[in-house]
């Protein structure tokens, strides 16, 4: 689906597919550079993540293989507490393995963080984080993304994978939700 299609659901459009496509390019080249001869894992963060993983894996020109996670965070409403449940784990055995995780998007970082010294415990000889967007006025806990996407502002955005009650997660491009959606 195009952004186009809901209009009146959006206040505005932040980055149109061509534009998606040429961040995740970007990146995929800094990570050929940075892993150079090394087997990557990349790990998915569901459902948010299945878009940017099938592009940027694809993008990737490198021997990378794919797993999946599934978590939910404990909090009240859209309040993220800290506190991570694993819904899905991962079926790969991390130890000695090139881990990148790829999100969608960081906003306080609390997912992130904790399943960053997760993932490292199990003994994976590095984990680094790709987050296609990131909201840096909302870090609450410094999280390291080594490869970050676009900065965005702090508000609501829909579509590539995000949602709002899981809907608009088919779009095709980025765009900031209407109010009167959700009021
Ligand atoms: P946090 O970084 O622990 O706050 O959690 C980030 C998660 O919250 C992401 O993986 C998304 O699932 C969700 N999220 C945060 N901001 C947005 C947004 O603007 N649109 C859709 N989902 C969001
Ligand atoms: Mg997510």
């Amino acid at each position: 689906m195009e952004l186009t299609d809901i209009e009146s659901d959006l206040t505005s459009v932040l980055y149109t597919e061509d534009q998606i496509q040429a961040k995740i390019a970007e990146v995929a080249r800094r990570v050929e550079d940075d892993y150079a001869d090394r087997d990557v894992l990349l790990v998915g963060v569901l459902k948010g993540a299945v878009m940017v993983m099938a592009d940027f894996a694809r993008e990737l020109k490198l021997p990378a293989t794919m797993d999946w996670m599934a978590v939910s965070s404990y909090g009240s409403g859209t309040q993220s507490s800290g506190v991570v449940r694993i819904l899905k784990d991962l079926d790969s055995d991390l130890h000695g393995r090139h881990v990148i995780i790829v999100e969608d998007i960081i906003d306080s970082g609390l997912t992130l963080s904790w399943l960053l010294a997760n993932l490292k415990s199990r003994g994976a000889a590095s984990v680094e984080i790709f987050a296609l967007l990131r909201k840096p006025e909302a870090a609450k806990v410094e999280v390291d993304v080594k490869y970050a996407g676009f900065e965005i502002p702090n508000e609501f955005v829909v579509g590539y994978g995000l949602d709002y009650a899981e809907k608009y997660r088919n779009l095709r491009g980025i765009g900031v939700l209407a109010p009167h959606v959700y009021s």
